[in-house]
């Protein structure tokens, strides 16, 4: 900490210069970077310059356990450069896709869960709506695209740190086609839905409330379920 003794007013403003210069200093002594990887379609217009998304840690980050000052939770403190390691859980985005009163799934091609039933979802990047995301996460592991209906459900998933966004929506053109990210994708008659074979509980539960309101327009979206 710098102390401040009497100075004049043109030393006081120096030192206020060169404290912000140390800061900046410490902080690029462990930051890379701004990480400008997540860029993508819909970020409000902004220009990259304007997305500041900060990059990972630096291995030169020294982290300590601690409560920062004016928080209440223990947390991952880096001692060279002040930052810190905020946990806070991911969104993921899905849509529970219809074509002619069948539903999309996709069967997964990747872990967890690999050869598993799941309605095209995914995590969201940082840069895009939880609407763009559905979007694009239909794309990338169906080849599908749609159009979003309404919101279906809010999920808490505590235990996997996650809040799930689940969307209705419609297939545009009825195509659709494994992505790198599917095994295998096919449209389900509420009938033939595979609920012994689905990825995760989630999946049931989305495939379950949309089935309630299909047809539907008026609805509040749903939550975890009460068993
Ligand atoms: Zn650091």
């Amino acid at each position: 900490m710098v102390s401040f003794f009497w100075y004049g007013s043109c030393q006081r403003t120096k030192l206020i210069r060169v404290r912000i210069t140390l800061n900046a200093l410490r902080q690029s002594a462990c930051w890379p970077a701004l990480d400008k990887r997540h860029l993508c379609n819909d970020s409000y217009g902004m220009s990259q310059s304007q997305l500041r998304l900060p990059g990972p840690p630096r291995t030169c980050c020294q982290f300590t356990r601690a409560v920062p000052d004016g928080d209440s939770v223990v947390r991952d403190i880096c001692s060279v450069c002040g930052h810190i390691h905020y946990v806070n859980p991911r969104i993921v985005v899905s849509a529970i896709c219809s074509w002619g009163g069948r539903i999309l799934l996709c069967r997964r091609a990747i872990e967890p869960r690999r050869g598993f039933w799941t309605p095209p979802g995914g995590f969201l990047e940082a840069g895009e709506t939880a609407e763009a995301g559905a979007l694009r996460e239909a794309l990338e592991e169906a080849e599908a695209r749609i159009a979003i209906d309404r919101l279906l459900a809010v999920y808490d998933v505590v235990h996997a740190g996650q809040v799930q966004l689940v969307y209705r929506a419609q297939l545009l053109d009825g195509l659709f086609n494994p992505g790198p990210e599917s095994l295998e994708t096919k449209l389900f008659g509420w009938d033939d839905i595979p609920w012994a074979e689905l990825a995760f509980p989630t999946s049931k539960w989305a495939l379950t409330h949309a089935r309630l309101v299909e047809g539907e327009t008026e609805f509040a979206p749903f939550r975890n379920p009460s068993v």
